[in-house]
Order: C-alpha cells, then structure tokens, then sequence
C-alpha cells in the first residue's frame, strides 16, 4: 500500500492525536499511524491538567470533551504517615479551568479521532505500525526524511503476514512514545537520566465508606497512589527500580499487608488482589533527546523527553508539544506543504520546548530523590514532631499557592494561534468558524 499526504504522524497518542487534528482542521493533509488497533489500553496517563482543558475551550471542545465519563477534583490531598496534607487546590486557578480531570486515555484519544475524521484531509491508519524511516538523498548529497515505512497485520488471514505500507511525507512527526522506532531509525539515543522508582499498577474496588479524595499515602517509605475512576479506583505502588521480582516472590499477602499499611482506608478492599496478573509493572524513566530534529522528521512528546508519572503531566507536555508543533509549522504547511518546512523551523520547535521539558523533569528528578529511598527515615512523625509541625504551618500554604500554577498550567503553557483558528472546513463541506 503506498500512501501520499504532507504530513506524516507516527504515533496516536496524547501527541500525534491532538497534532493530526491541529493539523487536519487548519486544512492540512495529515496521516496518522498508530500501531495498535484501537485506543484501549489501561494504566496510562489520565490526567487532564487545567493547561489541556484551557486549550480545548480555545477549540471550542471543552463542554463536548466535558461529556465524556470523566471525575473532577479542584483539590488533592497526600496522606504522610496518617496526617492529611492540602498541596495543590486548582480552585486558585482563574475558572473555568480550574480543575483537574481524571478520564480514561481512551475516550480522550477517541474523542480527538472523532474530531479530527470530521475533516476529508485527515487519515488515521490503525494497526499500522512503523518500522523505519524513508530517505531522498540531494545532488547536494543531504539526506531528507521523505515518510517512513510500516507494516499492518492483514485483518481476517490466519497467517502471521504483514501489509507493507509505505507513506511518502513532506514532514513527518516521531510521536511513537519513549520507546520511539524512529528515533533508532534516525540513529539518535536519548540522554537517560536515572530513575530509582517503578510502578505497580492495579485496580481496586472503594470501600463501602469511601475515604476523603486523596492522591498519594505515604507511610515509612511506602508510596500508594489512588486515581479516582468513579466507581473504583486506579491505584499505583511505588517500588524500587527493578524490584518487581522481589515483591513477587514475597508473595501476594506480603503485598496486600504493605498496601493496606500504606493506604489504612484500602484495608477492607486489598483482597480484591488475588494474583499478580491484576498487578502491571510500568518502568519509570526520564530522558531527552539533545536534538529533537533532523531534516523532514521532528520528534515531540516522550519520543522526544519521556516524562515520569510524578505530578501527573506527561499527557499535558505532550499536548503542548503538538500545539507548538502546529502554531509554529501551519501557516508554512499550508502554503507549501511538508517539503517545505525547513530544518531552522524544527529547530525553532524544541527551543520553544526544550526550556518547560527541561523545568518540569528537573523537578521531577528532584521529587524522585526525594521518595526513591525505600530505607530512608519517615518524611513525618507520627504525629508531627513540633518542628515538623511548624515547617508544615510553613511551607504547605506556600505550596498550596505555587502548585496549581506550576503543575496545573505548567512552565510556559502553550496556547492555539490565530492561524489555527481561522475558518475550517469539515468532511460535510461546512465552512465553519468557532
Ligand atoms: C507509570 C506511568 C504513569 C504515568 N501516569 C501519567 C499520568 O497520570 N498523567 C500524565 O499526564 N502522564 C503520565 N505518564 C506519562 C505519560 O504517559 C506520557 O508522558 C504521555 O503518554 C506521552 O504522550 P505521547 O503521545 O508522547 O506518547 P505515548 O502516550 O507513549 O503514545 C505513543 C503512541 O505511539 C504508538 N506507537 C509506538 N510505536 C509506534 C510505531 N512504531 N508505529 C505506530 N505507532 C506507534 C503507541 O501505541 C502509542 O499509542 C505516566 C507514565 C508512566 C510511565
């Protein structure tokens, strides 16, 4: 199969699906590439930050989006070794975004796949995985990326064949993920930045008396955090990296005893825990590429910087990548298509990036030094000595106050151009306006 568009996007994540959509509703022909075959898939980032929710009301999706099965919480609370701590309150934030939402990925990616087949110039080829990168080599000798080559399991055929797919771009966009095919392809290695910690994720009933909203317990070294899912709860245990094997073979009551001695109101319900294939290891990992670019290819989200769960924001710098790919390539895209997108406007992506990416997983590194030590002293008393107590008088009011800002809207949020906003066709022929 050989595929022709402007602009390929490898990758339907958080960042490939909001950038095909930024890009097919500006008019541009766009093909996205997503190696799975649907959007499902648990335990991802599902945290829908007040910069996301900002952009969306720019695009006039937000009270759509709002529909979708979705929790809201303004405050989140950690619970250190039994006392209840206030960090972050997003009520500080100007409404309407002023709110954090918990909704699965899927209906998020899902809802952009709707909006974005809205328009005739969009493409979305599922199952289409890609597996390396094309190249035209000039008189001049410079090598160009001019699309990649993918593979697509042929639905129905009982045997293990593969359609070849190749798709012919003028810019193509790596937002394949931390594991990134093309970033191999393209011959660049990230610069990983040691992380100590890894994550079990699970899921749990709500016990019949269901505790105060809180996001983390931390007791004696132990990290439990508990996402809202409405009717039940995604919850997280921090281990030390690599130490999935070990908590295994102390057995699954060792593990269940360690929870509910974390997270005490999770006790009636650690038994809904019968075998570790309700238990998935997600390895944590911080990198960045020192170049983000080479020419005809761009990378963004966690193919270009893989961000750690802490704070919850990885989703959030994802978008933010695909709005400042968008806003700074439209306008070039539209009059000349992808081929002439040149190297010196990539660039100008990862400048404008790099600065936020670089803010965010230095805080991140440093919020990992701080919980990766499994022997380390309690971080509180229990109770709070008297001069734990006064440094919490102290500093939590002080976070309360920077919080919203620094994890809600983050280091220099983006928003969406005027050029993006412009009157847009979709697939029914209506011009429309927002
Ligand atoms: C344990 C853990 C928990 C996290 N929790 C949160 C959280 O609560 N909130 C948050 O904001 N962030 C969280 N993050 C970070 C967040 O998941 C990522 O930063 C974010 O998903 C990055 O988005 P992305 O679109 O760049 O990449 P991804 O979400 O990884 O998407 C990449 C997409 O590309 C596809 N793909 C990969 N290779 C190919 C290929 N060769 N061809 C075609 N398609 C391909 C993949 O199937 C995938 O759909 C967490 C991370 C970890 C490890």
């Amino acid at each position: 199969m050989r595929v022709e568009c402007e602009v390929c996007v490898v990758g339907g994540g958080p960042a490939g699906m909001m950038l095909g959509y930024l890009l097919a509703r500006a008019g541009v022909d766009v093909v996205v590439l997503e190696k799975h075959e649907d959007f499902f898939r648990d335990f991802r980032g599902d945290t829908i930050h007040p910069s996301t929710l900002a952009l969306l009301g720019q695009l006039g999706l937000r009270e759509e989006f709002l529909q979708l099965p979705h929790s809201e919480v303004r405050t989140l609370d950690a619970v250190v070794n039994r006392t209840r701590i206030h960090v972050i309150d997003f009520g500080r934030l100007p409404p309407p975004d002023d709110l954090l939402v918990f909704m699965p990925q899927w209906y998020f990616l899902d809802f952009l796949r709707q909006k974005a087949e809205a328009f005739p110039n969009f493409r979305l080829l599922m199952g289409a995985e890609a597996t390396g990168l094309q190249r035209d080599i000039s008189g001049t000798g410079e090598s160009r990326v001019v699309g990649v080559t993918a593979g697509r399991a042929v639905p129905g055929s009982d045997v293990d064949t593969a359609e070849a797919i190749e798709v012919w771009a003028g810019l193509t966009v790596a937002a394949d993920g931390r594991a990134s095919v093309l970033r191999a392809a393209a011959g660049l290695v990230p610069r990983e930045f040691g992380v100590g910690i890894d994550v079990l994720w699970f899921s749990l009933p709500k016990p019949a008396v269901a505790p105060k909203p809180t996001l983390l317990y931390v007791d004696q070294g132990s990290f439990v955090l508990t996402i809202d899912r409405r009717d039940h709860y995604q919850a997280g245990q921090l281990i030390p990296k690599g130490d999935f094997e070990r908590v295994k073979t102390a057995g699954l009551d060792s593990f269940r005893r360690q929870l509910a001695r974390t997270a005490r109101p999770l006790a009636p319900v650690v038994g809904h825990l019968t075998d570790w294939n309700q238990v998935k290891l997600l390895s944590v990992q911080i990198s960045r590429l020192e170049t983000w670019h080479r020419p005809g290819l761009l990378f963004i989200g966690d193919a270009a910087h893989a961000m750690s769960p802490a704070f919850g924001v990885g989703v959030n710098y994802a978008i933010q990548d695909a709005v400042a790919t968008a806003n700074a390539l439209v306008t070039t895209l539209r009059a000349g298509g992808g081929a002439a997108v040149t190297s010196a406007q990539l660039a100008a992506v990862q400048r404008r990036r790099l600065p936020p990416v670089r803010a965010m997983q230095a805080l991140q590194r440093g919020l990992h030094a701080v919980i990766a030590k499994p022997d380390a002293a309690p971080l509180l008393a229990d109770p709070p000595t008297r001069r734990q107590a006064v440094a919490l008088d102290l500093v939590v009011p002080l976070l309360r106050r920077i919080a919203p800002r620094l994890i809600g809207r983050g280091f220099r949020p983006e928003s969406v151009g005027e050029a993006l906003l412009d009157a847009f066709t979709d697939r029914t022929g209506r011009a429309q306006t927002r």
